[in-house]
């Protein structure tokens, strides 16, 4: 396993990463995991490990696109309503008729939508075309060669790459596998992600409070962003502000966890930051100031890597590969930027996904933005087609303003001010 950034360091001294840096070092530390096979049904919501070629053409077989009449197109050549062209109907074929048909030059075959295409035929004939009969048919309107057929080969060659490695299987991912004739596809499974919340004030919510006390949003917010972005997400219960029980509660995960994800206890110099405390022993968490806002208090590192060469262990329980661990801040909204930052694409990553980070656009400022000097800062906004407005409320405990977000707005390191009708960047939040 690469060590985390700054293996060894527990503490990164000096000036503050850029975001950049540190979504590097991140991704530098995490490997895919290893492909498996999965049935369809199954694979929804994991990245292809393989490219899936068309298994034949699609369609196979040349076939009707509407309910109709197969004709031979010089047959209605000059059909009108005033002189139609009438053809006998010597048959008529539905979607999954595998028999052999043949045209007889001046007649016509029904044919339903889907229904191969007799041999012969060149055109269908829509039946709104006709008085839809039975026995004999009138064509009011010439169809010409081709007219609502659907050749085969048309949607695809054989042996066309119709999905890449990469991809991830979302519903249209499904149906194109299974239209190639896929039963399994090779993925990379949905990471199994554990998420921790620390704190002495934290109760259950549903749960009674007393003033000094909170209900733990963490957890629950996490977990949901980590299933949103693909993962298998567990919530771990509350881990009080023991340095003595966060280790052993990490520990137990460490065999069913792809990603361990804490939220809490990693401020700047508190001897309650529990998490800090019990993984800076281990060497393997670095934990370093971020130049952004909020999210300021970062840690990552990979703990319990087994065998030769391990990064070193928690009490040498874990896989081979070590399990990555995010030490994320407590306060609510400096959590879920930080997830959106970096635990996204490092889930992303594990899964070997092409799409690593939320889809940005560009958008005009409604109302100004401010943004402490260098550090960048990602304000809760709402995006209204080009136009994005910073939601009052923008302290990172005041999640009411995050309630009412679809949108992260960038506001540069370089900038503390950006007046209104200001063009900046924008996170689309899923
Ligand atoms: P900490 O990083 O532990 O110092 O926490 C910073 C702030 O975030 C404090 O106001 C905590 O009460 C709050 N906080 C920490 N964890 C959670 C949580 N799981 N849910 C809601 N708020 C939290
Ligand atoms: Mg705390």
């Amino acid at each position: 396993m690469t060590p985390g950034p700054a293996a060894g360091a527990a503490d990164a001294g000096g000036s503050p990463s850029t975001v950049e840096a540190y979504q590097a070092a991140i991704l530098s530390a995490i490997t895919p995991l290893a492909p498996i096979q999965l049935e369809l049904a199954a694979a929804e919501g994991c990245v292809l490990a393989e490219d899936v070629t068309a298994a034949v053409a699609l369609p196979s077989f040349d076939n009707s696109s509407m309910d109709g009449y197969a004709v031979h197109a010089s047959d209605v050549a000059g059909a009108s309503r005033q002189a139609p062209a009438v053809l006998r109907v010597t048959g008529e074929i539905a979607a999954g008729d595998v028999g052999a048909y043949r045209l007889v030059p001046a007649t016509a075959i029904k044919i339903m939508t889907g229904a191969q295409l007799p041999a012969g035929a060149d055109a269908v004939v829509p039946v709104e075309w006709t008085d839809g009969g039975i026995a004999e048919v009138a064509v009011y309107e010439p169809a010409k060669p081709g007219n609502a057929v659907r050749y085969a080969g048309g949607d695809a060659a054989e042996g066309e790459t119709l999905l890449s490695a990469g991809t991830r299987m979302r519903p249209m991912q499904v149906a194109v596998a299974a239209s190639a004739g896929r039963k399994t596809v090779a993925v990379r499974p949905r990471p199994r992600v554990v998420v921790l919340s620390t704190g002495d004030e934290l109760r259950e919510p549903g749960t009674p409070l007393v003033p000094g006390q909170i209900w733990d949003s963490n957890s629950y917010m996490i977990a949901a962003c980590a299933r949103e972005a693909g993962a298998a997400a567990y919530r771990h219960s509350v881990v009080p502000d023991d340095p003595a029980g966060v280790l052993p509660a990490l520990e137990e995960q460490l065999t069913r966890a792809d990603l361990l994800i804490t939220t809490g206890g990693v401020s700047m110099g508190g001897e309650h930051d529990v998490v800090k405390a019990a993984l800076r022993e281990l060497g393997t968490v670095t934990f370093r100031k971020v130049a952004m806002q909020p999210g300021m208090p970062q840690g990552f590192g990979v703990i319990g890597a087994g065998g030769p060469g391990g990064a070193g262990g928690v009490g040498g329980v874990g896989a081979e590969r070590g399990v990555p661990i995010f030490t994320l801040p407590g306060n609510p909204v400096s959590a879920y930027v930080s997830f959106q930052v970096f635990v996204r694409p490092a889930i992303a990553a594990l899964q070997g996904a092409d799409d690593l980070s939320l889809p940005a656009v560009r958008a005009t400022l409604t109302g100004p933005a401010r943004s402490p000097a260098g550090r960048r800062s990602y304000l809760r906004g709402v995006l209204d087609g080009g136009a994005v407005t910073p939601l009052s409320g923008q302290q990172s405990h005041q999640v009411a303003s995050l309630g009412r977000a679809n949108a992260l707005i960038i506001v540069p390191e370089r900038e503390t001010q950006l007046p209104a009708g200001e063009t900046v960047d924008v996170l689309v939040l899923p």
